[in-house]
């Protein structure tokens, strides 16, 4: 049974009105895949996504060993308490955590609830992103009516499914340690910058249709790698200069860069907007209730905001540069609306760094 769906396009500068117009695509595209081999392929893709979160905790476990035996993926994995291997159907995701009831059946030491929420997570994630593809359907209806796959949008949601993984376990890593390691972000950028060079995933640089697709899509990712890493490592200059300590790490630009490298450079600055939003937020809070001086990484933020851009980039910007706008220019209430914004985050401000100044 066919059914239809919208589709977002990569947003794209309209430069004949400049960049300030921004210009959002809809289609509205045919999927006419069988509804049960749909159904099929979602689910599919929550499974994998739970098997990938078991790897995803070995990988947050083993890489910031310091002991380079113990940082090897392979091998079967142990107990943490006493070193007894841990049986198949007990390492099966989330099932097995359930079924031992969060108690290790070597030893009966507690298992962390942390392993099968991970698991969870990068499931959820996997399935979101076979419900919602953001490079476009994967199952595509033939002139026969039979189901066939799209290979373009094939290779761009397994390099999306590689993206998120990599988020949730520098994420967790960071959480852990406060570092984002390079053996994770670097072969990101890797995997950013071909997903860029085929099948396109950070958008076009122009729309210009003599440009080889190719260098146009690669070049899209380039720049979204350096403006990402760039103004990271530009923000890390001047916080250093300011506050006379470091407020980010290497770590944090090499992350944004690769976070650049898959989304484009509206997807990198996107991020970076959302990850310290969310940054001053729930730091804030936490700041709020813990008293100040408590390290937080922000990598998970950065990591949230590179989530927030992957599945909703199109419609944020078009909320930001046309609705918004727009809306300012028409509504009388524009302007108060702004005042009481203002006044709150600065009364916010005030209250924070008072009770700063108090703990500190
Ligand atoms: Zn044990």
């Amino acid at each position: 049974m066919p059914w239809v769906s919208t589709v977002r396009r990569r947003p794209t500068w309209s430069r004949a009105v400049g960049v300030k117009r921004f210009v959002c695509e809809r289609r509205v595209a045919r999927r006419g895949a069988s509804v049960s081999v749909t159904a099929v392929f979602e689910v599919g893709a929550a499974l994998l996504g739970a098997c990938v979160g078991s790897f995803l905790n070995v990988v947050i476990w083993r890489l910031p060993q310091e002991d380079p035996r113990r940082r090897s993926l392979g091998g079967r994995s142990k107990c943490p308490h006493c070193g007894t291997q841990i049986r198949w159907h007990d390492n099966l995701p989330i099932v097995g955590w359930l079924l031992l009831r969060g108690r290790a059946r070597c030893c009966g030491k507690g298992i962390a609830i942390r392993y099968p929420l991970v698991e969870a997570l990068t499931a959820a994630l996997f399935y979101a992103l076979a419900v919602w593809p953001p490079f476009g359907p994967v199952l595509v209806a033939t002139a026969a009516g039979a189901t066939a796959i799209d290979g373009a949008a094939a290779t761009a949601l397994a390099l999306h499914a590689t993206f998120v993984a990599l988020l949730v376990a520098c994420t967790f890593i960071d959480f852990d340690t406060q570092l984002l390691p390079d053996a994770l972000t670097k072969p990101g950028m890797a995997c950013g910058l071909f997903g860029g060079f085929w099948p396109g995933v950070a958008g076009v640089v122009t729309d210009d249709p003599s440009t080889p697709r190719a260098l146009n899509t690669l070049l899209a990712s380039v720049i979204g790698l350096v403006v990402g890493a760039g103004v990271t490592w530009l923000i890390r200059a001047a916080g250093s200069r300011i506050f006379r300590r470091e407020a980010m790490g290497l770590g944090d630009v090499k992350f944004l860069g690769m976070i650049g490298a898959f989304l484009g450079w509206q997807g990198a600055l996107l991020s970076l907007f959302v990850g310290c939003v969310a940054g001053a937020l729930i730091g804030g809070l936490l700041a709020l209730r813990r008293g100040f001086g408590l390290k937080i990484p922000f990598g998970p933020y950065l990591a949230l905001g590179g989530l927030v851009a992957l599945f909703a980039q199109a419609p944020i910007l078009e909320l930001l540069f046309v609705r918004w706008p727009e809306w300012q220019r028409t509504s009388p209430n524009a302007q108060w609306f702004l005042l009481v914004l203002a006044v709150l985050s600065l009364s916010a401000l005030f209250v924070l760094v008072r009770r700063g100044r108090r703990a500190g």
